[in-house]
């Protein structure tokens, strides 16, 4: 059998984008798989949500939403640190960039060695990476909660830290009058899951218990459709939670046994394919997945750094 092609450096197939409106003033970005993006209207100015791999690429999405607003954009809301969602934010010319103070520790620690990571990994999502100015710097920071109020009968953006997850700093955007949710990588409908920077078994329990009680009607994850009513909601955390949940009871077992990493990764994969080897990403993430959860079953608590090197490594040892 021929090698599988490193991560997602043979996906050049280009996705649609599509706008949609999710309630007066609130929209999201969707793209067959690829990261999704949102807005949020205030009375004078705009919030964005991510910013995609370069400046380029964020740029298209930013004339798409130019053509149902043309309100300044006062804060970019990063998610998390991961390069295909911060450093297109030169393209949005934010007065303020906001992240939780874990996320942007992690790109003081780390972000230049996931750049390189990243770029090896997808390199179609950075569209003319030459226009990146360098690393995004994030402008005002939180620990747990931040509050903005949109004006007029707008209500409030709700940006909160619920726990360690796909990340150690992940937030998510809550908007309550219209219970729209906009959930970052912590909740992904209809796509794999990365969890190469994970805590697993945070994420699959209190982090997702917070997530699911906020109660939301509309769900925007990382990736994939847009979840609409409490069932499609409910399907893509509780999604989100079994491949969690099956990743810890596969590797688990291995790790237990005694067994090897590349045993943990193919009992994992039997596991998984069935139900999650169709959506976008699956090989893609898997051997890092697994390295990942191996790690913190071996206990190590924080994530070790992943270079362009060390993502090569961990391919050829379980998918080469
Ligand atoms: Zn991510």
């Amino acid at each position: 059998m021929a090698a599988k092609p490193f991560a997602s450096s043979a996906d050049l197939g280009v996705k649609e984008q599509t706008l949609e409106v999710l309630a007066d003033g609130v929209y999201a970005l969707t793209a067959e798989g690829d990261p999704n993006l949102g807005a949020i209207e205030g009375e004078d100015f705009l919030v964005c949500f991510e910013a995609l791999a370069t400046p380029v690429a964020a740029r298209r999405w930013l004339a798409k939403l130019r053509e149902h607003t043309d309100k300044p954009v006062r804060y970019l809301v990063l998610s998390h640190y991961h390069a295909v969602r911060v450093l297109g934010a030169s393209a949005f010319d934010a007065e303020i960039i906001v992240s939780s103070e874990q996320t942007k520790g992690l790109i003081a620690e780390r972000g230049q060695q996931d750049w390189e990571s990243e770029f090896g990994r997808m390199p179609r999502l950075f569209e003319e990476p030459e226009s990146i100015p360098g690393l995004t710097w994030p402008t005002m920071t939180f620990r747990d909660k931040l509050t903005i109020e949109l004006g007029g009968d707008r209500g409030e953006l709700v940006l909160e830290f619920l726990g360690r997850g796909h990340t150690e700093g992940d937030i998510v955007a809550w908007i309550p009058k219209h219970e729209i949710l906009f959930a970052g990588d912590l909740v992904e409908s209809q796509a794999a899951l990365y969890t190469g920077d994970a805590f697993h078994f945070d994420w699959a329990s209190d982090t997702l218990d917070r997530v699911k009680a906020l109660g939301a009607q509309q769900l925007i994850g990382g990736r994939g459709a847009i979840a609409r009513g409490r069932d499609e909601v409910d399907a893509a955390i509780e999604q989100t939670r079994d491949f969690l949940l099956t990743m810890q009871r596969t590797v688990g077992d291995v790790h237990r046994a005694g067994g090897t990493l590349k045993q943990a990764f193919e009992a994992t994969h039997t596991a998984l394919a069935p139900k999650y080897g169709k959506w976008p990403i699956f090989e893609h993430c898997l051997p890092f997945d697994v390295q990942r959860i191996w790690d913190e079953m071996d206990g190590i608590e924080r994530p070790v750094i992943w270079t362009a090197e060390r993502d090569r490594q961990v391919w050829d040892e379980l998918q080469g």
